[in-house]
C-alpha cells in the first residue's frame, strides 16, 4: 500500500478546483474560436491582446514610467519595441514591481533554465489558459478526457527509498496514472513498461529525459516498441535523436515549449517544427549568430504579473515569421528547434536515473543561482551562488529537497561560489555528471 495515495488525491482535488473552474471552459471557448480566424484575423487579435497587456503592465511600479514615456506610439508592437529587453535577474530582485496592484493572485516558484530561481505571482485566468492549453494540445493529438493519461513528470508520489512496485500511483480527478521519475533503473524499467503496455494507457506526458530513459530500454533489450497514441513532451529540450527514439520505440512525439513565466507557448506540428501560439503572446528572436536566436517573449496570459520583452535564455533555431509556410502546410511563426535544458542525468549508487531536477531549487528564494554536480557516484555538489539573506536554513532546505529525490546513498556538499560555468557554446546546465555513461543527448 502506497501511503501517499490519499494526500496527493486530495491535493488533486483542490488543484482541479483551481484549474477547470469556469475560467477553464472559458479558455477552451477562446482557444477554439482563435483557432477558426484566419491568419490575418488572427494578427489583429494578437495585436488587441497585446494592447491589453499593455495597460496592465501600465498599472504596475516597473512599466508604469517606461510606458508613460512611449505615449505618442499608437500601434502596440511599436510601443513594445521601444522597451528594452528584460532580463531575468531585474524579476529576481524585485519581482514585486512587476505585479499589477489589488488583483487576486497565487505565487509560483521557477527556478527555469538558468538556474535562477524566480518567484512569480498568476492569477486565476492564467491558470485556467495553462491548463486550457495542455487540455487542447492533449486533444489535437487525439486524446480525450476519458482516456487514461501516463504521466512521467518529476512528481513525488512515492517514497524515494521503496524497493518494490508499485512506482506510482493512480490521481482520479485528472484521470491520470502518475509514475515516479526517480525510481527508474535497469531492475524496475520492466514494471514502467508493463505499466506502460498495460489499457487503458495509451497516453503519456513525460519529460524528455525519462521518455527517454523507456525508449532506449526497449530498442536495447529488443522489446516490442509500446505504440501509444501520443507521447507528450515538455519542459526540457527535445534533441532530433531523442525524438526519433522515442517515436520509434514509444509512440508519436508532440514537444511544447513554454515557461513558468508564462509569455510563450509553442508547440511542434507533423513535421516537427515549433509553431507558436499567438493568442498566448508575442515572440521575438534576438540574433546570436549562426541562424540561432534567443527567444524573447512578452506574454498576454497573466496580468497580474505581465512580463514584457522578457529574455528566455532559451535558443531557437531557425526562426519563421506569418509569411512562411512551414512543411506541414500551416503558416508561421516558430521555429525549426528549440535548445533549452541539456542536462546530465544523475546515476545513484543502486542504478537509478534521474534526469530533470530542477524543483530542487522552487523554493529558495536565497539563492541567485545553482548547479548540481555529481563528481562520483556517491558525491553531489552543490554550486550555489548566494544572495546576501542566504543563510543556514537555506542549506538545510535545499540538502532536505535533493535526498527527497535521490535518496540517502548519496553524500551531498556545498560549494559557495560567484559564478557557474558554461558549455563552450555559451549554454548552461543545471545538472552536469562527471560519471554518466548514457546521456540522452545534449546539444
Ligand atoms: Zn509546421
Amino acid at each position: 500500500m502506497n501511503w501517499r495515495i490519499v494526500p496527493y488525491n486530495l491535493r488533486m482535488m483542490a488543484r482541479h478546483a483551481l484549474k477547470r473552474s469556469a475560467l477553464f471552459h472559458r479558455c477552451m471557448a477562446e482557444l477554439a474560436a482563435f483557432r477558426e480566424l484566419a491568419p490575418e484575423a488572427r494578427r489583429a487579435r494578437q495585436c488587441a491582446l497585446l494592447e491589453d497587456v499593455l495597460a496592465s503592465a501600465a498599472r504596475t511600479r516597473h512599466y508604469a514610467p517606461l510606458l508613460q514615456a512611449l505615449q505618442r506610439f499608437d500601434n502596440p508592437i511599436e510601443r513594445l519595441k521601444a522597451l528594452p529587453y528584460l532580463e531575468k535577474e531585474v524579476v529576481r530582485v524585485a519581482p514585486d514591481a512587476f505585479v499589477a496592484p489589488a488583483r487576486f493572485s497565487i505565487t509560483a516558484h521557477t527556478s527555469g533554465t538558468t538556474g535562477t530561481p524566480l518567484r512569480l505571482r498568476r492569477d486565476l485566468y492564467c491558470v485556467a489558459r495553462e491548463e486550457a492549453g495542455f487540455f487542447q494540445w492533449h486533444q489535437a493529438a487525439g486524446w480525450t478526457a476519458v482516456d487514461e493519461m501516463a504521466v512521467l513528470r518529476g512528481d513525488i508520489v512515492v517514497d524515494i527509498a521503496r524497493q518494490r512496485p508499485p512506482f506510482g500511483l493512480r490521481d482520479v480527478f485528472f484521470n491520470r496514472r502518475v509514475l515516479s521519475s526517480y525510481h527508474l533503473s535497469e531492475r524496475t524499467l520492466p514494471w514502467y513498461l508493463a505499466t506502460l503496455r498495460a489499457a487503458p494507457t495509451r497516453f503519456l506526458a513525460a519529460y524528455p529525459s525519462s521518455a527517454w530513459l523507456l525508449a532506449e530500454y526497449v530498442q536495447r533489450t529488443q522489446a516490442a516498441p509500446l505504440g501509444m497514441g501520443a507521447v507528450f513532451l515538455a519542459s526540457e529540450t527535445v534533441t532530433p535523436a531523442a525524438c526519433a527514439l522515442i517515436n520509434a520505440q514509444l509512440g508519436p512525439v508532440q514537444a511544447q515549449y513554454g515557461n513558468a513565466e508564462r509569455v510563450c507557448w509553442m508547440t511542434t506540428c507533423a513535421a516537427g517544427c515549433y509553431h507558436e501560439d499567438t493568442q498566448y503572446g508575442f515572440t521575438e528572436y534576438l540574433p546570436l549568430g549562426d541562424d540561432r536566436y534567443e527567444i524573447v517573449a512578452t506574454g498576454f496570459v497573466n496580468h497580474v504579473m505581465p512580463l514584457l520583452r522578457y529574455r528566455t535564455g532559451d535558443i531557437a533555431v531557425a526562426p519563421f515569421g506569418w509569411e512562411t509556410r512551414c512543411a506541414c502546410g500551416q503558416p508561421g511563426p516558430g521555429c525549426a528547434q528549440i535548445l533549452g535544458r541539456a542536462d546530465d542525468f544523475i546515476v545513484t549508487p543502486d542504478g537509478r536515473r534521474i534526469g530533470r531536477l530542477d524543483h530542487v531549487f522552487k523554493e529558495a528564494q536565497h539563492v541567485i543561482a545553482a548547479q548540481i554536480l555529481q563528481t562520483t557516484p556517491t558525491q553531489i555538489e552543490l554550486r550555489v551562488i548566494r544572495a546576501p539573506q542566504y543563510a543556514t536554513r537555506d542549506e538545510a532546505a535545499l540538502r532536505a529537497e535533493l535526498l527527497t529525490r535521490l535518496g540517502a546513498t548519496v553524500a551531498v556538499t556545498f560549494c559557495y561560489v560567484d559564478e557557474l560555468p558554461r558549455t563552450a557554446q555559451g549554454k548552461f546546465r543545471a545538472v552536469v555528471s562527471a560519471c554518466a555513461h548514457a546521456q540522452h543527448g545534449g546539444t
